[in-house]
């Protein structure tokens, strides 16, 4: 009789690979929604990564019109798993405009959620699915709460879940407001502190102003946009000594990229595919481009080569955490939609804008406004210390960048609003472009 022995592990790369296979082959074979791509499939005998490449971008517009049946792969069946309770439907952050819709499978995102923490020590250890968590960001979506306006303790309180927000822009909390949340922050103790970075910047400069006891949670976990040397410096000035890392993910991916103790950012390869395309020679930096993503291992959502609208610089050495599942990158570089462009036409993320100014000593915010091609705004919210000499120098390192000729103004600024969504954009243009001709058509790799 012939014994049957298991199949010895399969190494990581030949795992990851395989399930890309199988997470697209689920989608292309089940999923109603991707029925219109099979013909672009050149087929199994063609690698995976080749196969992903020849497919087209799945957009938050797909999502809206065919969430959710078109992105449930059968047999499974939308109305009989939210009757039986193994899925949600669960509304995505953003103004009513973006807002989608997506299937929340709980254990997947537990799952993912998990996977994430490993790529920075000790994190795994607290995130364990009982893990107390305070939640600072804007209070109009937050996972699954959506709540704004006054809120009891309890009524914000959701198990292990605490959020502390309930004002749309946190430029309008009053010093009741910030005293409120810094107490409940020190009286319910969190393991992690998960904060929208411009909104616990603005938080901790309080409490470091006027003294008050700093909170002790564990692990600081940056998230929702976009996280500023400006918000850094802020936020270590009143935790010197806690754990700051910057997480990177989304209500329809599930964690992506988790920034290790080194500073760079692993993918979180066991549920997430991400392809990269950088720009064309010319029109951006080397190495920096957008990002795709596919999720694996969720048997409720075939969700592929989503375009998320992030753009990310590629590290061109191994981290010397000695991770090397996935991809790694330096940096999350900003959204698209935030680029702006130097007078010769080349776009600039958002990430370089930042490493340009965001050290400047003295800046609390800034906007950075593109009017046309060619002239910038540069506004900014000083310490009155440090005015004189900051605007001036900004000027200068924004010529540095965009180029000799731009025409740059300077604006002092008591507050930068936040957008309508409760998120900050620390760049934009107020002129239409699009993205046609800024990226490699045929360059991702993955
Ligand atoms: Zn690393």
């Amino acid at each position: 009789m012939q014994t049957l022995t298991p199949p010895p592990a399969a190494p990581v790369g030949e795992r990851y690979l395989a399930d890309c296979a199988m997470a697209l082959d689920l989608a292309l074979d089940q999923a109603p929604f991707y029925e219109s791509w099979r013909p672009r499939d050149p087929g199994q005998t063609i690698p995976v990564d080749a196969r992903y490449a020849a497919l087209p971008v799945l957009t938050k517009r797909d999502l809206r019109a065919h969430m959710p049946r078109g992105f449930v792969p059968r047999p499974r069946d939308f109305q009989t798993g939210i009757a039986t309770g193994e899925i949600e439907l669960v509304s995505t952050s953003g103004t009513s405009e973006d807002r989608a819709s997506i299937v929340w499978h709980q254990p997947w995102w537990d799952a993912s959620e998990h996977s994430a923490a490993s790529l920075y020590q000790g994190l795994d250890r607290v995130i364990n699915g009982s893990q107390r968590e305070a939640v600072l960001t804007t209070p109009l979506c937050a996972g699954t709460v959506c709540h704004i306006g006054e809120l009891t303790q309890a009524e914000r309180t959701l198990g292990r879940l605490l959020f502390l927000n309930q004002k749309a822009d946190p430029n309008h909390w009053t010093p009741a407001d910030k005293n409120r949340m810094l107490e409940e922050l020190r009286l319910f103790e969190p393991d992690v502190l998960e904060a929208d970075p411009a909104y616990l910047a603005i938080l901790a400069r309080y409490a470091a102003e006027t003294g008050a006891p700093a909170p002790k949670p564990r692990f600081i976990s940056l998230t929702y946009e976009f996280p500023s040397r400006v918000h850094y410096r802020q936020i270590r000035r009143l935790f010197p000594n806690t754990p700051i890392l910057s997480s990177y993910g989304s209500t329809e991916t599930g964690h992506v990229f988790t920034e290790c103790e080194q500073g760079r950012f692993h993918q979180n390869a066991a549920f997430c595919r991400v392809d990269f395309q950088p720009f064309r020679n010319g029109r951006g930096a080397e190495h920096v481009g957008r990002i795709f993503i596919s999720i694996l291992n969720n048997p409720w959502m075939a969700l592929v080569r989503f375009d998320v609208g992030d753009l990310i610089r590629l590290s061109t050495d191994p981290c010397p955490c000695g991770r090397t599942r996935g991809l790694t990158a330096l940096a999350i570089e900003g959204r698209t939609r935030d680029l702006t462009f130097t007078v010769g036409g080349e776009a600039v993320t958002g990430g370089q804008v930042d490493r340009a100014i965001g050290d400047l000593e003295g800046l609390l915010a800034y906007q950075v406004e593109q009017p046309g091609p060619g002239t910038y705004r540069f506004r900014g919210v000083v310490e009155p210390a440090f005015e004189k000499q900051l605007f001036a120098e900004a000027e200068a390192r924004l010529r540095g960048l965009y180029g000799d000729t731009a025409r740059i103004t300077t604006q002092r600024e008591s507050a930068i609003g936040a957008e309508q969504s409760g998120k900050f954009r620390l760049t934009r243009t107020l002129f239409p472009w699009d993205t046609t001709d800024l990226f490699e058509p045929k360059g991702t790799v993955s």
